[in-house]
């Protein structure tokens, strides 16, 4: 393949929980559906397995192919018609190879939306989305909720993760869906509201495993 031009477009949408962002991702592929005539394809990752659906929470729904590895992307994408509109949910989920599946699919000319969380319950760079926002054409959306805190009118921007109610520490894993074990659950938080125990210690940890050249 060397065509470099005619190329599509690849955008994130960046959103914690009960942001809103399945409903963007729905809106979206409707809007390209119904007025632009364009097929459009959802993806989610198949360790996020709550439902094979993508769901707003006012109900809307979009079935989506869940997808073991990011290239498995390729293999479905395959025959469809060009160009196409690719939704890509919990992008955060997925592996590396996402990162150079999306640049083939953008080359052959399809449009891309990918989106995920930016920050991990810790507050760190999750996954491979900080590099989707880096191979972003002009688009990046944030979108937020309010701050779960009660009284707090601050942008929800960090997910907060609690294990039987109480803030977990950053020791714990960085994968955990809610539900799957013990109590766990997430709420959007501001900053100033995003509490995790032992990340100092975390970081500190993470420090050590960087080698210098
Ligand atoms: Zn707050």
């Amino acid at each position: 393949m060397n065509q470099t031009f005619n190329r599509g477009c690849l955008e994130s949408i960046i959103g914690t929980m009960f942001s809103g962002k399945s409903k963007a991702l729905i809106e979206r592929g409707y809007r390209a559906s119904e007025f632009g005539g364009v097929s459009v394809y959802y993806f989610k990752p198949k360790l996020d397995t709550r439902d094979v659906e993508i769901t707003s929470r006012n109900g809307e729904k979009a079935q989506a192919v869940l997808l073991e590895r990011g290239m498995d992307i390729m293999e479905y994408t395959q025959n469809i018609p060009h160009p196409s509109m690719i939704i890509i949910d919990e992008a955060q989920f997925f592996d590396e190879s996402l990162l150079y599946a999306v640049q083939l699919l953008r080359l052959k000319g399809h449009n891309i939306i990918v989106a995920g969380l930016d920050k991990d319950f810790r507050g760190q760079p999750f996954g491979i989305m900080p590099a989707i926002m880096a191979l972003s054409d002009t688009q990046i959306r944030k979108i937020y909720p309010v701050c779960s805190i009660e009284g707090c009118v601050e942008d929800g921007s960090l997910p907060q993760r609690l294990r039987n109610g109480e803030p977990d520490s950053a020791l714990s894993p960085t994968v955990v869906i809610e539900g799957s074990s013990d109590d766990i659950a997430y709420r959007p938080v501001c900053q100033l509201h995003h509490t995790v125990p032992d990340l100092a210690e975390y970081i500190e940890n993470r420090l050590e495993t960087v080698i210098p050249e």
